[in-house]
């Protein structure tokens, strides 16, 4: 039996112990089980509003997306970086080495890329995954721009080297199939004039009176005028240093100022000036020097056009003027 507990009786005047019998034990237990379960419904309710399953469920519905996500832009990053890594690559030991540029150095790559950490967002800054996202892209964007600025330079290069090279006097000023004679003697050699040993500054192509003259580089007509020596001479201003003369025509088609591409028309052969028969006197100066125009010849010949420049050329080695 239960330890019993005292009450004040008010009839006897005295306290008397209880004895909780079966009955009032199960009411007692009642209230206790029935209070317990309030308390408990009350906390499982509010633990249940606070860390809803669903809401949990949900939020690592969230967090795996957005792990794939950047996942996704990190491999896009990562497929950037390879197809810069490429260009770079072409860029030094393709386009560079054929415009004769120098390949850029790992100092110039990497000049200026990233910064320091403390320029990042706090934010990005508890994160170190996202902060080295954050720098890859930097780092891309540094290797882009770079890129960018050499291709810049390379194109501005090819430009430059493509007008040179149109520029540069590279083909014959008179067709083969007009030329009889090469005279090749560049240098000293015996007038047939004046009989002694003078200066020969280019090459006599022998060519009927009337066969055409052509340009053999782009540039710009600097004078046309009549020479008591050279007789109608026209002379060429290319740029890069380069200089052609073209004497003894029977007349002109340009005018002085005039801008003419390679293989225009500029005049005709002809016998003026101090000249023994129709020929065209070609020269070329490089630097205020005469340099011989032979070695100019190749943009326009092929095996055949050689082998008989090479025949006409053999067939005499004496000047015309
Ligand atoms: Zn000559």
């Amino acid at each position: 039996m239960a330890a019993p507990h005292f009450t004040y009786n008010l009839h006897t005047c005295q306290y008397e112990p209880v004895y909780l019998t079966g009955k009032r034990l199960l009411k007692k237990s009642a209230v206790f089980l029935t209070l317990a379960l309030i308390i408990s419904s009350a906390t499982f309710s509010w633990y249940m509003n606070r860390f809803s399953p669903i809401e949990e469920q949900l939020q690592r519905k969230r967090n795996k997306a957005l792990l794939a996500q950047w996942q996704a832009l990190n491999n896009q990053v990562a497929g950037r970086q390879k197809t810069l890594t490429t260009l770079a690559e072409q860029d030094d030991h393709t386009y560079r080495v054929i415009l004769d540029l120098p390949a850029l150095s790992a100092g110039q790559r990497l000049a200026g890329a990233g910064g320091a950490e403390k320029n990042y967002p706090a934010e990005v800054r508890k994160y170190p995954l996202i902060l080295e996202s954050y720098k890859q892209i930097d780092r891309l964007k540094h290797q882009a721009e770079v890129e960018q600025q050499s291709f810049n330079q390379l194109s501005e290069t090819a430009t430059i080297k493509n007008t040179m090279w149109a520029s540069r006097p590279a083909i014959q000023p008179v067709d083969n199939r007009e030329l009889t004679r090469l005279h090749t003697t560049f240098g000293l050699r015996m007038h047939p004039i004046f009989n002694v040993l003078m200066d020969h500054k280019g090459l006599d192509f022998t060519a009927p009176k009337g066969a055409p003259v052509y340009a053999t580089g782009d540039g710009r007509v600097s004078m046309a005028y009549f020479s008591g020596s050279y007789g109608n001479v026209i002379f060429i201003d290319h740029g890069f240093d380069y200089e052609t003369r073209y004497a003894h025509l029977y007349k002109f088609n340009v005018t002085p100022g005039q801008f003419v591409k390679r293989g225009q028309l500029i005049g005709y052969v002809g016998n003026t000036g101090i000249s023994v028969s129709p020929h065209l006197h070609y020269e070329v100066f490089y630097k205020g020097q005469a340099v011989n125009p032979i070695y100019f010849f190749q943009r326009d010949l092929s095996n055949l056009e050689y082998r008989k420049l090479i025949q006409t050329a053999g067939k005499s080695e004496s000047s015309l003027d």
